[in-house]
Protein backbone atom coordinates (compact mmCIF):
# COMPACT_ATOMS: atom_id res chain seq x y z
CA UNK A 1 0.00 0.00 0.00
CA UNK A 2 0.92 3.26 -1.04
CA UNK A 3 -0.24 6.88 1.30
CA UNK A 4 1.02 10.14 -0.87
CA UNK A 5 0.40 13.58 1.09
CA UNK A 6 -0.71 15.74 -1.57
CA UNK A 7 -1.96 18.78 0.11
CA UNK A 8 -1.98 20.13 3.76
CA UNK A 9 1.67 18.93 4.18
CA UNK A 10 3.20 21.59 6.31
CA UNK A 11 0.45 23.85 5.65
CA UNK A 12 -3.28 24.06 6.79
CA UNK A 13 -4.87 23.79 3.91
CA UNK A 14 -5.42 22.15 0.73
CA UNK A 15 -6.44 18.65 2.63
CA UNK A 16 -5.64 15.59 0.11
CA UNK A 17 -4.15 12.09 0.75
CA UNK A 18 -4.42 9.59 -1.94
CA UNK A 19 -4.00 5.63 -1.26
CA UNK A 20 -3.36 3.44 -3.47
CA UNK A 21 -2.51 -0.54 -3.52
CA UNK A 22 -2.72 -3.07 -6.47
CA UNK A 23 -6.88 -3.13 -6.60
CA UNK A 24 -7.81 -0.07 -5.08
CA UNK A 25 -7.27 3.58 -5.30
CA UNK A 26 -9.20 6.74 -3.18
CA UNK A 27 -8.82 10.10 -1.92
CA UNK A 28 -9.14 11.39 1.76
CA UNK A 29 -10.48 15.14 0.80
CA UNK A 30 -9.84 17.04 -1.79
CA UNK A 31 -9.28 20.55 -0.68
CA UNK A 32 -8.15 23.92 -1.57
CA UNK A 33 -5.66 25.85 -1.13
CA UNK A 34 -6.72 29.09 0.65
CA UNK A 35 -4.31 32.07 1.25
CA UNK A 36 -1.36 33.57 -0.48
CA UNK A 37 -0.63 34.73 -3.92
CA UNK A 38 0.39 31.58 -5.59
CA UNK A 39 -2.97 29.61 -4.11
CA UNK A 40 -5.19 30.43 -7.17
CA UNK A 41 -2.56 29.14 -9.55
CA UNK A 42 -1.51 26.17 -7.10
CA UNK A 43 -5.24 25.06 -7.35
CA UNK A 44 -5.45 25.02 -11.14
CA UNK A 45 -2.03 23.04 -11.05
CA UNK A 46 -3.67 19.61 -12.68
CA UNK A 47 -4.13 16.64 -10.08
CA UNK A 48 -0.98 14.41 -9.16
CA UNK A 49 -3.53 11.44 -10.52
CA UNK A 50 -5.90 10.19 -13.12
CA UNK A 51 -8.62 11.66 -11.71
CA UNK A 52 -10.59 9.09 -13.71
CA UNK A 53 -8.67 6.05 -12.06
CA UNK A 54 -9.82 6.93 -8.41
CA UNK A 55 -12.15 4.66 -6.97
CA UNK A 56 -14.01 6.86 -4.29
CA UNK A 57 -12.97 10.04 -2.00
CA UNK A 58 -13.55 9.87 2.08
CA UNK A 59 -14.16 13.08 3.16
CA UNK A 60 -14.15 14.39 6.77
CA UNK A 61 -15.98 17.47 6.68
CA UNK A 62 -17.44 20.29 4.99
CA UNK A 63 -14.55 23.11 5.00
CA UNK A 64 -13.55 24.33 1.63
CA UNK A 65 -10.13 23.41 2.36
CA UNK A 66 -10.98 19.88 2.94
CA UNK A 67 -13.88 19.98 0.32
CA UNK A 68 -12.94 23.13 -2.19
CA UNK A 69 -11.47 20.67 -5.22
CA UNK A 70 -14.35 18.08 -5.73
CA UNK A 71 -15.90 20.07 -8.25
CA UNK A 72 -12.60 20.27 -10.35
CA UNK A 73 -12.15 16.45 -9.58
CA UNK A 74 -15.90 16.05 -10.99
CA UNK A 75 -14.82 18.65 -13.92
CA UNK A 76 -11.49 16.51 -14.52
CA UNK A 77 -13.85 13.15 -15.44
CA UNK A 78 -14.40 11.70 -11.88
CA UNK A 79 -17.79 10.00 -11.39
CA UNK A 80 -17.43 7.75 -8.20
CA UNK A 81 -18.95 8.12 -5.07
CA UNK A 82 -17.63 10.63 -2.36
CA UNK A 83 -18.72 9.12 1.07
CA UNK A 84 -19.64 12.10 3.50
CA UNK A 85 -21.87 12.19 6.73
CA UNK A 86 -25.09 13.46 6.47
CA UNK A 87 -24.79 16.39 8.15
CA UNK A 88 -21.34 17.03 5.97
CA UNK A 89 -23.53 16.14 2.73
CA UNK A 90 -25.88 19.14 3.82
CA UNK A 91 -23.73 21.50 4.05
CA UNK A 92 -21.64 20.68 1.15
CA UNK A 93 -25.31 21.50 -0.83
CA UNK A 94 -24.88 24.98 0.22
CA UNK A 95 -21.02 25.24 0.20
CA UNK A 96 -19.75 23.96 -3.23
CA UNK A 97 -22.45 26.14 -5.45
CA UNK A 98 -21.40 29.07 -3.10
CA UNK A 99 -17.49 28.26 -3.87
CA UNK A 100 -18.44 27.89 -7.51
CA UNK A 101 -20.22 30.92 -7.96
CA UNK A 102 -16.56 32.71 -6.65
CA UNK A 103 -14.67 30.51 -8.75
CA UNK A 104 -16.95 31.61 -11.82
CA UNK A 105 -16.99 35.60 -10.82
CA UNK A 106 -12.96 35.12 -10.38
CA UNK A 107 -12.97 34.16 -13.36
CA UNK A 108 -15.18 37.09 -14.84
CA UNK A 109 -13.09 39.27 -13.40
CA UNK A 110 -9.76 37.98 -14.57
CA UNK A 111 -11.04 38.36 -17.45
CA UNK A 112 -11.97 42.19 -17.41
CA UNK A 113 -8.46 42.74 -16.22
CA UNK A 114 -6.70 40.93 -19.07
CA UNK A 115 -9.05 43.27 -21.18
CA UNK A 116 -7.92 46.42 -19.86
CA UNK A 117 -4.45 45.66 -19.69
CA UNK A 118 -3.79 44.37 -23.23
CA UNK A 119 -6.91 44.54 -24.70
CA UNK A 120 -7.44 41.34 -25.26
CA UNK A 121 -10.96 39.54 -25.01
CA UNK A 122 -10.35 36.42 -23.08
CA UNK A 123 -12.27 34.96 -20.61
CA UNK A 124 -10.29 32.34 -18.11
CA UNK A 125 -12.06 29.35 -17.64
CA UNK A 126 -13.20 29.18 -13.94
CA UNK A 127 -11.84 26.69 -11.71
CA UNK A 128 -15.23 25.34 -11.91
CA UNK A 129 -18.10 26.42 -12.72
CA UNK A 130 -22.00 25.49 -10.82
CA UNK A 131 -23.02 23.05 -13.23
CA UNK A 132 -19.66 21.03 -12.11
CA UNK A 133 -20.84 21.91 -8.50
CA UNK A 134 -23.88 20.23 -8.55
CA UNK A 135 -22.60 17.12 -10.74
CA UNK A 136 -20.77 16.79 -7.84
CA UNK A 137 -22.97 17.05 -5.05
CA UNK A 138 -25.32 14.08 -6.85
CA UNK A 139 -22.11 11.84 -6.43
CA UNK A 140 -21.88 12.57 -2.39
CA UNK A 141 -23.18 9.13 -0.55
CA UNK A 142 -24.52 10.51 2.88
CA UNK A 143 -23.46 8.34 5.12
CA UNK A 144 -24.00 7.36 9.29
CA UNK A 145 -21.78 7.34 11.57
CA UNK A 146 -20.29 5.03 13.75
CA UNK A 147 -21.15 1.99 11.49
CA UNK A 148 -18.61 0.20 9.48
CA UNK A 149 -19.13 0.62 5.36
CA UNK A 150 -17.92 -0.81 2.26
CA UNK A 151 -16.67 1.36 -0.43
CA UNK A 152 -14.93 -1.33 -2.24
CA UNK A 153 -14.22 -4.94 -2.09
CA UNK A 154 -11.44 -4.77 0.06
CA UNK A 155 -11.57 -1.42 2.03
CA UNK A 156 -13.86 -0.89 5.14
CA UNK A 157 -14.04 2.01 6.77
CA UNK A 158 -16.26 4.01 9.67
CA UNK A 159 -16.97 7.57 10.16
CA UNK A 160 -16.32 9.19 13.78
CA UNK A 161 -17.73 12.13 15.34
CA UNK A 162 -14.63 14.50 15.15
CA UNK A 163 -15.89 17.45 17.15
CA UNK A 164 -14.86 20.31 14.98
CA UNK A 165 -18.07 21.57 13.13
CA UNK A 166 -21.26 19.89 12.02
CA UNK A 167 -20.76 16.90 10.76
CA UNK A 168 -16.69 16.67 10.89
CA UNK A 169 -15.73 13.36 10.70
CA UNK A 170 -11.90 11.20 12.35
CA UNK A 171 -12.00 8.38 9.52
CA UNK A 172 -10.74 4.71 10.02
CA UNK A 173 -9.74 2.86 7.16
CA UNK A 174 -9.15 -1.04 7.00
CA UNK A 175 -6.90 -1.20 3.67
CA UNK A 176 -7.11 -5.40 2.86
CA UNK A 177 -4.25 -7.07 0.79
CA UNK A 178 -2.40 -9.90 0.08
CA UNK A 179 0.13 -9.23 2.97
CA UNK A 180 -2.84 -8.81 5.88
CA UNK A 181 -4.71 -6.08 6.78
CA UNK A 182 -3.61 -2.15 7.44
CA UNK A 183 -5.72 -0.03 9.61
CA UNK A 184 -5.44 3.80 8.94
CA UNK A 185 -6.59 6.63 11.02
CA UNK A 186 -7.40 9.75 9.78
CA UNK A 187 -7.98 12.44 12.51
CA UNK A 188 -9.34 15.04 10.02
CA UNK A 189 -9.66 18.44 11.98
CA UNK A 190 -10.16 17.60 16.02
CA UNK A 191 -12.19 19.69 17.64
CA UNK A 192 -11.54 21.35 21.37
CA UNK A 193 -12.99 19.25 24.03
CA UNK A 194 -15.40 21.21 25.96
CA UNK A 195 -16.23 23.55 22.92
CA UNK A 196 -20.18 24.47 22.62
CA UNK A 197 -22.90 22.64 20.79
CA UNK A 198 -20.72 19.78 19.29
CA UNK A 199 -19.78 16.80 21.23
CA UNK A 200 -15.83 15.91 21.80
CA UNK A 201 -13.88 14.01 19.28
CA UNK A 202 -14.22 10.44 19.75
CA UNK A 203 -11.26 8.57 21.03
CA UNK A 204 -10.03 5.95 18.76
CA UNK A 205 -7.99 2.77 20.22
CA UNK A 206 -5.66 1.60 17.81
CA UNK A 207 -3.94 2.20 14.37
CA UNK A 208 -1.17 1.01 11.82
CA UNK A 209 -1.02 4.53 10.56
CA UNK A 210 -2.34 7.92 11.90
CA UNK A 211 -2.32 10.80 10.14
CA UNK A 212 -3.38 13.77 12.47
CA UNK A 213 -4.17 17.18 11.88
CA UNK A 214 -1.67 20.19 13.96
CA UNK A 215 -3.22 23.58 13.16
CA UNK A 216 -2.24 24.16 16.92
CA UNK A 217 -0.17 21.79 17.15
CA UNK A 218 2.60 24.61 18.89
CA UNK A 219 0.29 26.16 21.49
CA UNK A 220 -2.20 25.93 24.32
CA UNK A 221 -5.47 27.73 24.06
CA UNK A 222 -5.99 30.26 27.01
CA UNK A 223 -8.40 27.99 28.88
CA UNK A 224 -12.27 28.26 27.95
CA UNK A 225 -13.79 31.13 30.78
CA UNK A 226 -10.83 32.97 30.31
CA UNK A 227 -11.44 33.44 26.56
CA UNK A 228 -15.52 33.95 27.40
CA UNK A 229 -14.26 36.74 30.40
CA UNK A 230 -12.38 38.36 27.79
CA UNK A 231 -15.13 38.32 25.15
CA UNK A 232 -17.40 39.72 27.30
CA UNK A 233 -14.86 42.44 28.23
CA UNK A 234 -14.29 43.36 24.57
CA UNK A 235 -18.22 43.71 24.03
CA UNK A 236 -18.52 45.66 26.74
CA UNK A 237 -15.95 48.12 26.25
CA UNK A 238 -16.60 48.46 22.35
CA UNK A 239 -20.41 48.74 22.73
CA UNK A 240 -20.91 50.55 25.77
CA UNK A 241 -18.21 52.54 26.56
CA UNK A 242 -16.44 53.77 23.20
CA UNK A 243 -19.95 53.39 21.40
CA UNK A 244 -18.33 51.82 18.21
CA UNK A 245 -19.19 48.66 16.13
CA UNK A 246 -17.84 44.62 16.85
CA UNK A 247 -16.82 42.61 13.73
CA UNK A 248 -16.22 39.51 13.92
CA UNK A 249 -14.89 37.56 11.04
CA UNK A 250 -16.20 34.15 10.71
CA UNK A 251 -16.06 30.82 9.16
CA UNK A 252 -19.83 30.50 7.47
CA UNK A 253 -19.59 26.83 9.24
CA UNK A 254 -18.79 26.45 12.51
CA UNK A 255 -17.76 29.61 13.91
CA UNK A 256 -21.03 31.62 13.12
CA UNK A 257 -22.73 29.12 14.97
CA UNK A 258 -20.59 29.07 17.81
CA UNK A 259 -20.59 32.96 17.99
CA UNK A 260 -24.19 33.28 18.09
CA UNK A 261 -23.92 30.02 20.98
CA UNK A 262 -22.00 32.44 23.12
CA UNK A 263 -23.92 35.64 22.89
CA UNK A 264 -27.18 33.31 23.43
CA UNK A 265 -25.52 31.79 26.62
CA UNK A 266 -23.99 34.78 28.04
CA UNK A 267 -27.36 36.25 27.68
CA UNK A 268 -28.94 34.04 29.37
CA UNK A 269 -26.82 34.12 32.04
CA UNK A 270 -27.36 37.60 32.89
CA UNK A 271 -23.52 38.47 31.88
CA UNK A 272 -24.25 40.40 28.70
CA UNK A 273 -27.07 42.43 27.50
CA UNK A 274 -29.41 44.40 24.87
CA UNK A 275 -27.05 42.77 21.89
CA UNK A 276 -28.29 43.51 18.71
CA UNK A 277 -26.25 41.08 16.51
CA UNK A 278 -26.46 40.76 12.60
CA UNK A 279 -25.17 38.23 10.59
CA UNK A 280 -23.57 39.15 7.31
CA UNK A 281 -23.08 36.13 5.06
CA UNK A 282 -25.77 34.25 2.91
CA UNK A 283 -23.91 31.05 3.01
CA UNK A 284 -23.64 31.43 7.53
CA UNK A 285 -27.64 32.02 7.34
CA UNK A 286 -27.61 28.78 5.26
CA UNK A 287 -25.07 27.01 7.47
CA UNK A 288 -27.48 28.36 10.68
CA UNK A 289 -30.65 27.15 9.52
CA UNK A 290 -28.98 23.37 8.61
CA UNK A 291 -27.29 23.35 12.08
CA UNK A 292 -30.59 23.62 13.65
CA UNK A 293 -31.68 20.54 11.90
CA UNK A 294 -29.24 18.86 13.23
CA UNK A 295 -29.84 18.78 17.24
CA UNK A 296 -29.09 15.00 17.25
CA UNK A 297 -25.57 15.99 17.00
CA UNK A 298 -25.78 18.60 19.69
CA UNK A 299 -24.26 18.03 23.23
CA UNK A 300 -26.17 18.23 26.28
CA UNK A 301 -25.26 21.99 26.62
CA UNK A 302 -26.71 23.01 23.62
CA UNK A 303 -29.55 20.97 23.45
CA UNK A 304 -30.88 22.95 27.18
CA UNK A 305 -29.84 26.21 25.43
CA UNK A 306 -31.73 25.53 22.52
CA UNK A 307 -34.81 24.84 24.67
CA UNK A 308 -34.60 28.28 26.24
CA UNK A 309 -34.35 29.53 22.88
CA UNK A 310 -37.38 27.99 22.02
CA UNK A 311 -39.19 30.00 25.03
CA UNK A 312 -38.04 33.28 23.23
CA UNK A 313 -37.52 34.89 26.01
CA UNK A 314 -35.15 37.97 26.84
CA UNK A 315 -32.97 37.07 23.72
CA UNK A 316 -30.44 38.71 22.16
CA UNK A 317 -31.56 40.87 19.05
CA UNK A 318 -30.58 38.74 15.93
CA UNK A 319 -31.40 38.81 12.54
CA UNK A 320 -29.52 37.99 9.50
CA UNK A 321 -29.24 40.19 6.40
CA UNK A 322 -30.13 39.15 2.98
CA UNK A 323 -30.15 40.97 0.14
CA UNK A 324 -26.70 43.38 -0.84
CA UNK A 325 -28.82 46.47 0.20
CA UNK A 326 -29.34 45.08 3.71
CA UNK A 327 -25.52 44.25 3.98
CA UNK A 328 -24.77 47.69 2.98
CA UNK A 329 -27.18 49.60 4.90
CA UNK A 330 -24.94 47.79 8.15
CA UNK A 331 -22.01 50.46 6.72
CA UNK A 332 -24.33 53.43 8.18
CA UNK A 333 -24.25 52.11 11.68
CA UNK A 334 -21.96 53.53 13.57
CA UNK A 335 -22.40 52.29 17.06
CA UNK A 336 -24.02 48.80 19.09
CA UNK A 337 -23.60 46.34 16.43
CA UNK A 338 -22.19 43.27 16.45
CA UNK A 339 -21.30 42.11 12.89
CA UNK A 340 -20.54 38.69 12.58
CA UNK A 341 -19.32 38.22 8.61
CA UNK A 342 -17.48 36.05 6.60
CA UNK A 343 -15.09 35.33 5.60
CA UNK A 344 -13.35 33.63 8.40
CA UNK A 345 -9.44 34.64 7.64
CA UNK A 346 -10.89 38.14 5.50
CA UNK A 347 -10.28 37.61 2.16
CA UNK A 348 -12.98 37.73 0.46
CA UNK A 349 -17.07 38.12 1.01
CA UNK A 350 -19.24 40.72 3.11
CA UNK A 351 -16.43 40.83 5.88
CA UNK A 352 -14.31 43.14 3.93
CA UNK A 353 -16.80 45.53 3.59
CA UNK A 354 -17.02 45.67 7.04
CA UNK A 355 -13.58 46.13 8.31
CA UNK A 356 -13.43 49.12 5.59
CA UNK A 357 -15.76 50.81 7.13
CA UNK A 358 -14.66 49.61 10.89
CA UNK A 359 -11.39 49.48 10.75
CA UNK A 360 -9.79 53.68 10.85
CA UNK A 361 -12.11 53.75 13.89
CA UNK A 362 -10.81 54.19 16.99
CA UNK A 363 -14.01 53.07 18.47
CA UNK A 364 -14.57 49.83 16.50
CA UNK A 365 -13.34 46.66 17.51
CA UNK A 366 -12.82 43.22 15.33
CA UNK A 367 -12.71 39.99 17.37
CA UNK A 368 -10.64 37.10 15.64
CA UNK A 369 -11.52 33.68 16.96
CA UNK A 370 -10.11 31.63 14.36
CA UNK A 371 -7.09 30.38 12.68
CA UNK A 372 -5.53 33.02 10.06
CA UNK A 373 -3.30 31.42 7.69
CA UNK A 374 -0.42 32.90 6.03
CA UNK A 375 -1.07 35.48 3.27
CA UNK A 376 -4.28 36.64 4.63
CA UNK A 377 -5.63 40.29 5.36
CA UNK A 378 -6.91 38.32 8.62
CA UNK A 379 -2.98 36.98 9.81
CA UNK A 380 -1.90 40.53 8.87
CA UNK A 381 -3.97 42.25 11.90
CA UNK A 382 -3.70 39.64 14.06
CA UNK A 383 0.38 40.25 13.44
CA UNK A 384 -0.38 44.39 13.94
CA UNK A 385 -0.61 45.60 11.19
CA UNK A 386 -0.87 49.50 10.99
CA UNK A 387 -2.37 49.99 7.82
CA UNK A 388 -4.23 47.50 4.93
CA UNK A 389 -4.69 47.57 1.14
CA UNK A 390 -8.20 46.82 0.54
CA UNK A 391 -10.32 48.01 -2.58
CA UNK A 392 -7.40 49.84 -3.71
CA UNK A 393 -6.86 51.91 -0.96
CA UNK A 394 -4.64 52.29 2.07
CA UNK A 395 -6.93 51.82 4.78
CA UNK A 396 -5.44 52.47 8.49
CA UNK A 397 -5.94 50.64 10.96
CA UNK A 398 -6.95 52.38 14.37
CA UNK A 399 -9.83 49.74 15.86
CA UNK A 400 -8.90 47.16 17.97
CA UNK A 401 -7.73 44.22 16.88
CA UNK A 402 -8.34 41.31 19.40
CA UNK A 403 -7.51 37.34 19.18
CA UNK A 404 -9.36 35.35 21.83
CA UNK A 405 -7.58 31.95 20.58
CA UNK A 406 -9.80 29.84 23.38
CA UNK A 407 -12.87 30.34 21.09
CA UNK A 408 -10.68 28.07 18.48
CA UNK A 409 -12.37 24.99 16.59
CA UNK A 410 -9.36 23.15 16.46
CA UNK A 411 -7.37 20.95 18.93
CA UNK A 412 -4.78 23.00 21.05
CA UNK A 413 -1.76 20.94 21.61
CA UNK A 414 -2.54 19.48 25.47
CA UNK A 415 -6.16 18.41 23.52
CA UNK A 416 -4.16 16.70 20.90
CA UNK A 417 -1.47 14.76 23.26
CA UNK A 418 -4.87 13.88 24.98
CA UNK A 419 -6.39 12.39 21.89
CA UNK A 420 -3.43 10.67 20.95
CA UNK A 421 -3.26 9.43 24.42
CA UNK A 422 -6.35 7.76 23.73
CA UNK A 423 -4.59 5.18 21.69
CA UNK A 424 -4.21 1.49 23.49
CA UNK A 425 -0.79 0.97 21.50
CA UNK A 426 1.02 3.94 19.61
CA UNK A 427 0.40 3.68 15.84
CA UNK A 428 3.25 1.97 14.33
CA UNK A 429 3.49 4.86 11.95
CA UNK A 430 2.59 8.36 12.53
CA UNK A 431 2.43 11.69 9.98
CA UNK A 432 1.44 14.87 11.17
CA UNK A 433 -0.14 17.20 8.78
CA UNK A 434 -2.50 20.72 8.39
CA UNK A 435 -0.28 22.82 10.18
CA UNK A 436 2.35 25.08 9.45
CA UNK A 437 5.77 23.82 9.46
CA UNK A 438 6.69 25.31 13.24
CA UNK A 439 3.37 23.78 14.60
CA UNK A 440 3.30 20.30 12.92
CA UNK A 441 7.17 20.13 14.52
CA UNK A 442 5.90 21.47 17.78
CA UNK A 443 3.56 18.74 17.83
CA UNK A 444 5.54 16.03 16.38
CA UNK A 445 8.23 16.83 18.68
CA UNK A 446 5.57 16.01 21.62
CA UNK A 447 4.50 12.80 20.09
CA UNK A 448 7.70 11.45 19.29
CA UNK A 449 8.88 11.84 22.89
CA UNK A 450 5.81 9.13 23.34
CA UNK A 451 6.78 6.01 24.51
CA UNK A 452 6.66 3.64 21.08
CA UNK A 453 6.09 6.87 18.53
CA UNK A 454 7.11 6.79 15.44
CA UNK A 455 5.87 10.57 13.83
CA UNK A 456 6.98 11.82 10.79
CA UNK A 457 6.26 15.17 9.31
CA UNK A 458 6.00 14.81 5.26
CA UNK A 459 6.91 17.20 2.96
CA UNK A 460 4.38 17.71 -0.38
CA UNK A 461 3.97 15.26 -2.23
CA UNK A 462 5.93 12.92 0.01
CA UNK A 463 4.80 9.12 -0.80
CA UNK A 464 5.68 6.56 1.61
CA UNK A 465 4.97 2.82 1.22
CA UNK A 466 3.96 0.15 3.73
CA UNK A 467 4.39 -2.15 4.97
CA UNK A 468 7.75 -2.51 3.50
CA UNK A 469 9.22 0.25 4.70
CA UNK A 470 8.18 3.68 5.30
CA UNK A 471 11.07 5.69 3.17
CA UNK A 472 10.22 8.97 0.72
CA UNK A 473 9.60 7.19 -2.70
CA UNK A 474 9.50 10.40 -4.46
CA UNK A 475 8.78 14.13 -4.20
CA UNK A 476 6.75 16.76 -5.94
ZN1 LIG B 1 -11.98 22.42 9.24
Amino acid sequence: MKLSFLGAAREVTGSCFLVETGQVRFLVDCGMIQGGREAPARNRKPFAFDPQSIDFVLLTHAHIDHSGLLPKLTRAGYKGPILATTATADLLQVMLPDSAHIQESEARRDGRRVRAARGRNTEPEPLYTLQDAQECLRQVWAVPYDEELVPRAGVRCRFRDAGHILGSAIIEVWVSEASGTTKLVFSGDLGHPGRPILRDPTPVRDADILVIESTYGDRAHKDHSASQTELIDIVERTLYRQRGNLIIPAFAVGRTQEIIYHLHRLTREGRLRGLRVFVDSPMATEATRITRQHVELFDDAARNLAAWHARGRDLPYLHFTESVEESMALNKVRAGAIIVSASGMCDAGRIRHHLRHNLPRRESSVLIAGFQAQGTLGRRLVDGAKRVRMFGEDIPVRAGIHTVGGLSAHADQPALLAWAAGFQQAPRQTFVVHGEARAAEGLAGRLGAMPGWNVTVPVPGMTVQWPENTEVLDHA
